[in-house]
């Protein structure tokens, strides 16, 4: 990568703001929830930059962030806590839920829908006018500190009916629909997280917004902002932009030769 690129790629400051261009009135709902302790629910495809508005608008409110990558695994006690044997005793350990009850932190759950209903359930007298979390192991109940903050992510898309949220815990929740941005706002984001220049940037925007116009069923996602910005990065570092696209956005969308096939010619005519 030249140097110049490097300058432009986005590093975000331990300390300063998480970067991220605003696409619709998501930061004024969001805050707008916040501050009337209303939990959030953020829908929208993989990598269109739900996890980054959480990072900034968590920076912006002054709260501590903490995000839980949810399963169909994940247990109730991995997000309250459980006991745990040290040294011959047993000790109580919170979970990631309660940390973030206990120090008013905002607590995001990527990809909720993802685990099990029965964990779920333990959300929902922290979702509501409650804000307490029932710790059943320890018979207490933790009320929610001033600032905490309850925020889930799920994408649509690609959920099967079965694994859909409740009703009783979605009408809980305030929620933002997230996009893929503009063409010309989503140039600027390529641009500066890869490090790329503007008529590169502009390249790999139309790949994209043509691979997402396909009306294919072979698709596991369409080409989302974060693959875009990948395809940039190998750019950054001198790969030819063919070879970056197909190993960025053609090779992680699908293992369907035919469909590679389509998608490497429609990547000789954009790029
Ligand atoms: P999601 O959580 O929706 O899967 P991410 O927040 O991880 O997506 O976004 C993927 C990447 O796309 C980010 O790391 C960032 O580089 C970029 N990105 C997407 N949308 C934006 C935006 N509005 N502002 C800044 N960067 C963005």
């Amino acid at each position: 990568m030249t140097s110049s690129a490097a300058a432009r790629r986005a590093q975000p400051a331990a300390t300063g703001r998480p970067w991220y261009v605003p696409v619709a009135n998501e930061e004024a709902v969001f805050k707008a929830a916040h501050r009337q302790g209303l939990s959030i629910v953020l829908k929208g495809p993989t990598g269109c930059g739900k996890t980054r508005f959480v990072a900034a608008m968590a920076h912006e409110l002054g709260r501590p962030l903490i995000t839980v990558a949810c399963h169909d695994d994940l247990t109730t006690a991995d997000l309250v806590g459980r006991f745990l044997l040290r040294g011959g005793d047993t000790e109580w350990v919170d979970g990631p839920l309660t940390r973030a009850v206990r120090e008013g932190a905002i607590c995001y759950l990527d990809e909720v829908v993802e685990a099990r209903q029965d964990t779920t359930v333990v959300l929902h007298p922290l979702a509501d006018h409650r804000r307490e979390l029932p710790i059943e192991r320890l018979g207490i109940t933790v009320p929610a500190a001033p600032g905490f903050g309850l925020v889930a992510s799920y994408n649509p898309g690609y959920q099967s009916v079965l694994k859909d949220l409740k009703d009783s815990t979605r009408q809980r929740m305030v929620a933002i629909e997230f996009g893929f941005p503009a063409p010309e706002v989503e140039q600027r984001i390529v641009a500066r997280e890869a490090g790329v220049d503007e008529s590169t940037a502009a390249m790999l925007v139309r790949l994209g917004a043509a691979i997402r116009r396909l009306q294919t069923g072979g698709l596991r996602e369409v080409s989302s902002t974060r693959v875009l910005v990948a395809a940039g990065r190998l750019i950054a570092e001198g790969l030819d932009p063919r070879e970056a696209a197909v190993a960025a956005v053609a090779g992680p969308l699908t293992d369907d030769p035919a469909i590679t096939r389509g998608l490497i010619e429609m990547i000789d005519v954009y790029l």
